[in-house]
């Protein structure tokens, strides 16, 4: 059963997402801030960390740049989840070492099955134009 961690301050959407990932039968396990993500993400190595860019204290950012910079953690597949769409913003999140980005508000009817793509894309370092969401078209309008 794969290992998913969630960083995320907001507790209804980390409620949300835990409880859609495991009625789909993932192993779960959530963090409330970048410093205690990135220490459960030592411990326990999960699959694929879904990680939120507003929070107090360390930004989802800064988690990405300290997972990415630590070689033995480097190769866990990074989702940022997050409302941050401002222009340049996607570049930005992509930069600092997220995977892929998927934009709230999450839609639950699709959630797990977008989750799973990033899984399976893991062993092959998923690739950073997957479109996770409507970013891309959103972004064209603006
Ligand atoms: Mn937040």
């Amino acid at each position: 059963m794969p290992h998913i961690l969630l960083i995320e301050d907001n507790p209804e959407n980390l409620d949300l997402m835990s409880y859609l990932l495991r009625a789909f039968g993932h192993f779960v396990t959530t963090a409330t801030n970048g410093a205690d993500g990135l220490r459960v993400a030592s411990e326990q190595r999960p699959e694929l960390i879904l990680c939120d860019i507003h929070m107090p204290g360390m930004s989802g950012v800064d988690v990405a740049r300290q997972l990415k910079g630590n070689p033995e953690l480097a190769s866990i597949p990074l989702v940022a989840v997050t409302a941050y769409a401002m222009v340049g913003d996607r570049e930005q999140i992509l930069a600092s070492g997220f995977d892929a980005y998927l934009s709230k508000p999450i839609e639950p009817e699709n959630f797990v099955s977008q989750i799973e793509a990033s899984l399976r894309k893991g062993d092959e370092s998923m690739a950073r134009a997957v479109p996770l969401s409507s970013a891309e078209s959103k972004r064209s309008n603006l």
